[in-house]
C-alpha cells in the first residue's frame, strides 16, 4: 500500500518522499483515510509506530480553505502530557504543513517556559499543541478561545491521565464546542481511558497496533550482573571499549542522573544529565546536542523515557531499573525504531533480580545476564 492511495495530496506525498517515509505504517493506512473523512479514531500506539503522522497528515489536508482569517480561535487542538512530545508533534506538524500551498501555522504551549511569548504568539495560529495545564492558563488569560476548535487530538491520553492531569482534561473538554472530531491515542485502553473514549468518542474506528511487542523484537538486550560499586567502571568501560557515539542513559533519581553524568565527565566523557530540576531552556539545549551528536552521553531520569523521538539511537543503558515493566519497555522503546535495530542495555543489581525478572516474564522475552565479574574492569 502506498501513501497516495491513502487519498493525501501530491504536495504530502512529496515531503513524505523527502522524509523518507516510503510506504504507511499500518495504523497510518488505517487512520489516514478515517480522519480525512471526518471520522472520529481511537489509537491503542505506542510512541513509534507512526502514530504522529497517522494524525498530522490527514489533519493538514483537511485544514485546506480554513486557514486564512487570523484570530485567537485555534481549528486544531493536540493535547499531550509533556513539553518533549508537544515539540515533538510540533516538528512534525511543521515538516509537512510547510509542503503545503496554504499557509497553516503551528505551536506549542507548555509550562516551564515563560507564558508571554507564547500568549503574543497565538494570534493567528491554526493547530495549537498544548500541555494541559499551560492551555488552562493561556484560555484564562483570555490569550486564545476553544470556542471554534474542529479537531480535538488527545495524545498519550493514558499518560496524561496516570500525570494527574484527568481535572484539566475534564475543563479542557467542557470548553470546545460540542460538534467536532475527536482523535484520541493512547499506548494502552485502561478503564480511565475508556472513560474519556466513551464521553467523547462517537462511532469510532478504533485501531489497535502492538508496537511494543514489535519494536521490542528490534532490540538487542543484555542484562550485566552488578554490585552498585562496579555500575560506573562499567558504564566507562561499555562505552569506551564498543566505542559508543551516542548513548542514552537512566537512572532513577535527579541525584544519581547528576552523578553519574559527572563521574562520566571526570574520566573525559562527554555527558550530560537532563531532569525535571533543569530548566525547560537547558533541556531542549541538552536535547538538541545529544540528538545532533554534539554531546555522547545523556544520562536521564523517565521523564524523557515517552514522548521523544531520537531517530536511529543505537545504545541504551538501564543504570538503575525502572519501577514498572511499562517503563522498563518505553525506556528501551528508544533504540529499535523506525525499523532500524538498536541494544539495550541493564545493570542489574544483586537486589534487583527478581524484579529483572518480573520485567522479563511482563515483557514475554528472556534477556541474556552477564556476570561482570568475568570482565576486567581494572583501569575503567
Ligand atoms: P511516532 O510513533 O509518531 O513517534 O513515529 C515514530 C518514528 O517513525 C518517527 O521517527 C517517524 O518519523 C517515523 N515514521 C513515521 N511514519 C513513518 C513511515 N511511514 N515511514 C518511515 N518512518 C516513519
Amino acid at each position: 500500500m502506498s501513501f497516495t492511495s491513502l487519498g493525501l495530496s501530491p504536495a504530502l506525498i512529496k515531503a513524505l518522499v523527502n522524509q523518507k517515509y516510503d510506504k504507511p505504517y499500518p495504523i497510518q493506512q488505517k487512520a489516514i483515510p478515517a480522519i480525512l473523512k471526518g471520522k472520529d479514531v481511537l489509537g491503542i500506539a505506542q510512541t513509534g509506530s507512526g502514530k504522529t503522522a497517522s494524525y498530522v497528515l490527514p489533519i493538514l489536508m483537511n485544514l485546506e480553505g480554513k486557514t486564512t482569517t487570523k484570530s485567537r480561535n485555534v481549528n486544531t487542538l493536540v493535547v499531550v502530557p509533556t513539553r518533549e512530545l508537544a515539540m515533538q508533534v510540533k516538528e512534525v506538524f511543521i515538516t509537512f504543513g510547510n509542503a503545503l500551498a496554504y499557509p497553516v501555522q503551528s505551536m506549542a504551549v507548555f509550562g516551564g517556559a515563560s507564558i508571554n511569548p507564547q500568549m503574543k504568539g497565538l494570534y493567528g495560529v491554526n493547530v495549537l499543541i498544548a500541555t494541559p495545564g499551560r492551555l488552562l492558563e493561556l484560555v484564562d488569560s483570555k490569550a486564545l478561545s476553544l470556542a471554534q476548535v474542529e479537531t480535538l487530538v488527545l495524545d498519550e491520553a493514558d499518560k496524561m491521565l496516570n500525570m494527574g492531569f484527568k481535572d484539566e482534561m475534564n475543563r479542557i473538554l467542557a470548553l470546545l464546542p460540542p460538534k467536532r472530531q475527536n482523535l484520541l491515542f493512547s499506548a494502552t485502553l485502561s478503564k480511565e481511558v475508556n472513560n474519556i473514549n466513551q464521553l467523547i468518542l462517537h462511532d469510532p474506528l478504533v485501531v489497535k497496533i502492538e508496537a511494543e511487542v514489535e519494536s521490542i523484537d528490534l532490540i538487542n538486550q543484555t542484562a550485566y550482573a552488578v554490585e552498585e560499586g562496579q555500575k560506573g567502571p562499567l558504564l566507562r568501560y561499555l562505552i569506551k571499549t564498543k566505542d559508543l557515539k551516542q548513548v542514552l542513559v537512566f537512572t532513577s533519581s535527579v541525584y544519581k542522573a547528576d552523578h553519574v553524568a559527572d563521574k562520566l565527565r571526570k574520566n573525559g566523557i562527554n555527558a550530560e544529565a537532563t531532569h525535571s530540576k533543569r530548566s525547560q531552556g537547558a533541556r531542549t539545549e541538552r536535547l538538541r546536542e545529544f540528538k545532533e551528536g554534539r554531546l555522547q552521553v545523556l544520562v536521564a531520569t523517565d521523564l524523557l523515557s515517552r514522548g521523544i523521538d531520537i531517530e536511529f539511537l543505537p545504545y541504551v543503558i538501564n543504570y538503575e531499573l525502572p519501577r514498572s515493566p511499562k517503563d522498563y519497555v518505553h525506556r528501551i522503546g528508544r533504540t529499535g525504531r523506525a525499523e532500524s535495530p538498536g541494544e539495550a542495555v541493564s545493570f542489574v543489581a544483586a537486589e534487583d533480580q527478581h524484579h529483572f525478572k518480573i520485567i522479563q516474564k511482563k515483557m514475554g522475552k528472556t534477556v541474556e545476564m552477564i556476570e561482570v565479574d568475568n570482565i576486567d574492569l581494572k583501569g575503567y
